[in-house]
C-alpha cells in the first residue's frame, strides 16, 4: 500500500528529531575529546583524524536535517511533492524512498548530469 503525504510528514518529523539528536551527541562528543592536548603523537594523529571524520559526518547530518526541515516547510506551504525545477508532481514511490526529495526523478537526473 502506498504511503500518504501524512505518513511521509510523520516520517520527516521523525527524521528531523533523530538528526537533531545525532548532531547534539556528535557536538558533545567533539567537546569531550578536546583539541590537541595529547601526550602521544599517535593519539594526536588519531584525534585529528577522528575530528576530521566527525566534521564530515556533521556536515552530512546538517545537510540531511536542512533537507528534512525544508520538506516539512513545504507541507506548510502546500508545495510538498512538487518538483522545485519543473513544478510537476514527484512520484509517490520516489517520495517514499526519499521523503525530502526536492526534484522529480527526471529533473534530478538532468541536474546531476549537468554538473
Ligand atoms: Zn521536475
Amino acid at each position: 500500500m502506498p504511503m500518504t503525504y501524512d505518513e511521509l510528514k510523520d516520517l520527516l518529523r521523525k527524521q528531523e528529531q533523530e538528526l537533531k539528536a545525532q548532531l547534539e551527541s556528535l557536538d558533545s562528543g567533539v567537546h569531550e575529546m578536546g583539541v590537541g592536548y595529547s601526550n602521544h603523537m599517535a593519539d594526536a594523529g588519531t584525534e585529528v583524524f577522528e575530528q576530521a571524520r566527525n566534521v564530515g559526518i556533521r556536515q552530512q547530518l546538517a545537510r540531511s536535517l536542512a533537507d528534512a526541515q525544508r520538506a516539512l516547510q513545504k507541507f506548510g506551504d502546500g508545495t510538498y511533492g512538487i518538483c522545485e525545477s519543473c513544478g510537476g508532481i514527484i512520484d509517490l514511490p520516489r517520495l517514499e524512498a526519499v521523503p525530502a526529495a526536492r526534484y522529480c526523478l527526471r529533473c534530478q537526473t538532468r541536474l546531476q548530469n549537468s554538473r
